[in-house]
């Protein structure tokens, strides 16, 4: 036996990896509702016609090449176009990095700035990568709490808390996957107040940033007036493009206190290559091009989210926040005696009911006796998945 990397054998992904027992249900020829993975293309969400009318554009004349390890220019310029519309950030294109999307940015943002031993603050319950990744890089997530009873706005008092010497940034996820969590301007701000009192960078994943039902999302990066802010974002959610595998990120830096790390993640983006040329192309047209589309696909998710909040409400031995954005409702298991765990009762969910639900645990510890539903299918599915769900409930808790 040939010995594998005990740094890759520690990586786990739960979203991903509760879709083994549901394969082996479907084997059997059991039809399994799948509320697990956030992919609106797998549903009636498709990237816009303009976006797909630049993709195969740019494949037809030729654009099939190796582009700048930094981005395309063109599409620099696009991102800067973009966020200064929508956070009235002061960037330039040589602030501006493209990668192969969101997770790209992750890796060369953690592989940057973590030696073994670092920790980045990230919260809990969180997206996964941000703990597997920054194991990944030799670093330890340093998971801070967020306040559940108040829609899960983080705590700064416990984040205050857990920073140390090795801590190398903050990591802050709004819209937030998998709570649905919202942040308020005052929370960010305290935020950055904190990470400017211990000389720590923030790290904001933006990528769910226009897709909200009540308030509006505020950037870090539009707040900053020193701290460094690294702004995350690409293709995947607002656009509908998670197949294109293309994001970017960018630096707001007014002290240059980044100006080490930049050259150390500019290392890694060369060693990489580029992105994808002709997924740049398609991306300028999205990042430039008309939003209303956004608006019909808005008004679809509200009316998703708003079914499957006032169907959860409703069903006994569960409690529910209402998300403010992105795709998913994280309810909390009350009712534990008749499961060991969260993961259990996922399962037990999944060969009952046949609905697959994520298992609260693996979006860190926070997590626990919780569980992730993702709402983008239509409210027809919703409701055979609500109904079955509902009726095990009703049995389980008789
Ligand atoms: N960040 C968050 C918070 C996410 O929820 C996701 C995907 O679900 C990603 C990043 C991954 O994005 P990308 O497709 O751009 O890699």
């Amino acid at each position: 036996m040939i010995r594998p990397s005990e740094r890759a054998m520690g990586v786990e992904y739960a979203i991903r990896d509760v879709v083994l027992p549901a394969r082996e249900l479907e084997k059997k020829g059991i039809k399994v509702i799948s509320l697990n993975i956030g992919d609106p293309g797998k549903y009636d969400f498709q990237p816009p016609e303009h976006m797909i009318e630049a993709y195969c554009r740019a494949l037809r004349e030729g654009h099939n090449y190796y582009g700048p390890s930094e981005g395309l220019l063109e599409m620099r310029e696009a991102v800067v176009q973009r966020e200064k519309r929508k956070n009235g950030v002061d960037i330039t294109p040589d602030d501006v990095r493209v990668t192969a999307a969101v997770t790209e940015a992750l890796q060369l943002i953690f592989g940057g700035l973590l030696d073994p031993g670092d920790n980045i603050l990230v919260p809990s319950p969180s997206y996964p990568p941000y703990t597997g990744l920054v194991k990944f890089y030799g670093g330890i997530p340093n998971e801070y709490e967020t306040i559940e009873e108040n829609g899960w706005q983080p705590d700064i008092e416990d984040m205050r808390k857990r920073i140390n010497e090795r801590t190398k940034a903050i990591a802050v996820i709004n819209p937030n996957n998998p709570t649905g969590a919202l942040y308020e301007k005052k929370t960010l701000k305290e935020i950055l107040d904190l990470a400017g009192e211990y000389d720590l960078p923030v790290i904001s994943d933006e990528i769910y940033d226009l897709m909200t039902y009540e308030g509006k999302h505020v950037s870090p990066g539009s707040l900053t007036k020193d701290v460094p802010v690294i702004v995350m974002n690409g293709l995947s959610k607002v656009y509908f493009a998670t197949g294109w595998r293309l994001g970017y990120f960018y630096y707001v830096d007014p002290e240059d206190k980044l100006a080490e790390v930049r050259e150390a993640i500019d290392r890694l983006t060369r060693i990489r290559i580029c992105p994808s040329t002709p997924a740049q192309l398609a991306a300028i047209a999205g990042l430039t091009g008309p939003m209303d589309y956004l608006e019909e696909y808005m008004k679809k998710l509200r009316e998703r989210r708003d079914y499957i909040y006032k169907r959860l409400t409703e069903i006994p031995g569960i409690s529910t926040q209402k998300p403010q954005g992105a795709f998913y409702i994280f309810p909390r298991i009350e009712e534990r005696s008749k499961w060991k765990s969260d993961k259990e009762f996922v399962l037990d969910v999944l060969h009952q009911a046949h609905v697959l639900f994520v298992h609260g645990s693996g979006f860190g510890r926070a997590g626990e006796w919780h569980f992730r539903i993702v709402f983008l299918p239509p409210v027809e599915i919703l409701e055979e998945a609500m109904d079955r769900f509902e009726e095990f409930m009703r049995k389980r808790l008789s």
